[in-house]
């Protein structure tokens, strides 16, 4: 395990600019008395060509470059700590070069099948929710990432690790659905071909189950992957490891998660931390059987990672009958190997303190 911190100037009193969509930029432009064709080489200059310094912007001209430069800072986000993996997986605690102090993590993931490089994202600061199994919820919930500051956890991971990823997952720290209109703006901008131009079906949006915004995003047409955090196939199971049944019985959000497939005529995916003595038995596989039968999904199991009260991570042998018994259900199921246990960068073990 190898830690570096990279030493950046918080570059104070400046508004950072990432985060702006095209239009917002045209009218900035606008206000500053420019022509709208000027928006559009900000719009590239940011997201596509990630330049670090407005001196790269070189079809811009001095003077609107000596405006900008007075006003906007190009990066929102300032790296406070950097981990290696002996597995290669990388984890990044950046906080807002704005000085708030509130930290948050993500993780590069290049170890996956097919030179899948992935990179793992946070929507906010801590999470309200209270998934018993997840060092998240341990933290106090500190507010929603802003658009922005999204979008730059993946710049500035690729702009470190020089490489760039071909998939983004937003499964790092917090609920994406509770951010719904900063999420789907950063997503937005990752999908554009004009910004970083990846393909919609490379970004993954991950829920614990709020309902409402799976209806919300099925209405909107948002065309992303959408996961589903399902880890108990049944209500009373999974209220004792989730709080969000509470507000969002199970019924309710299999029956969104079957309108979600219908409309979009898109699979689902469904994740499933397994845990011995709580979400394991041959009563559970049979019920996550009848589950996956009833529309067209995939299932992402994930051992446990932390150990909290008592639980243990699943052996072998454990995971191997459990995956044997869901098998009728007839659909893919993966296995996830969840890297970076070393620098707590795993499904599950985002904590940064503040
Ligand atoms: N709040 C969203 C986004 C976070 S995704 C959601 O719940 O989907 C984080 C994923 O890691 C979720 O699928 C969660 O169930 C899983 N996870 C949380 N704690 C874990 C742990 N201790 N071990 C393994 N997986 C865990």
């Amino acid at each position: 395990m190898n830690e570096i911190v990279e030493a950046e100037s918080a570059r104070s009193g400046k508004t950072p600019i990432k985060g702006h969509t095209l239009e917002e930029l045209t009218e900035l432009i606008h206000g500053l008395g420019e022509k709208p064709f000027r928006a559009k080489q900000i719009y590239n200059g940011l997201y596509a060509n990630r330049y670090e310094s407005w001196d790269e912007f070189t079809t811009i001209g001095k003077d609107l470059k000596n405006k900008l430069e007075e006003k906007f800072s190009l990066s929102p986000l300032k790296v406070a700590k950097h981990l290696k993996s002996v597995d290669g997986t990388q984890k990044f605690t950046f906080e807002s070069v704005s000085g708030s102090g509130k930290e948050f993590e993500s993780v590069w993931i290049p170890s996956g099948d097919g030179g899948r490089k992935t990179i793992c994202i946070s929507s906010q600061v801590g999470c309200t929710l209270n998934c018993r199994f997840c060092a998240t919820a341990k933290l106090p919930y500190q507010g929603n990432l802003k658009a922005g500051e999204i979008i730059d956890q993946v710049l500035q991971v690729e702009r470190i690790v020089g490489d760039k990823a071909t998939n983004i997952v937003f499964m790092g720290m917090g609920e994406p659905m509770h951010n719904y209109f900063n999420v789907m703006r950063a997503a937005k901008l990752l999908h554009d071909s004009d910004a970083v131009g990846l393909g919609a079906k490379r970004i993954t949006i991950s829920t614990s189950g709020v309902v409402n915004g799976i209806r919300r995003f099925i209405e909107n047409r948002e065309p992303y992957n959408l996961a589903i955090s399902l880890n108990h196939p049944d209500p009373n199971g999974r209220k004792e490891i989730m709080d969000i049944e509470e507000k969002f019985s199970l019924p309710e959000l299999l029956d969104a998660a079957v309108d979600y497939t219908k409309a979009m005529k898109r699979r689902i995916t469904f994740e499933y931390v397994m845990i011995p003595g709580v979400n394991m038995s041959p009563e559970d596989a049979k019920k996550l059987v009848k589950i996956a039968r009833r529309m067209d999904c995939k299932i992402n199991v994930i051992p446990l990672n932390t150990e909290f009260f008592g639980w243990r991570r699943p052996t072998r042998e454990e995971v191997d009958e459990f995956l044997r018994l869901l098998e009728p259900a007839g659909v893919p199921i993966l296995n996830r190997r969840s890297p970076g246990k070393d620098i707590n960068g795993a499904c599950g073990m985002l904590a940064a303190k503040s």
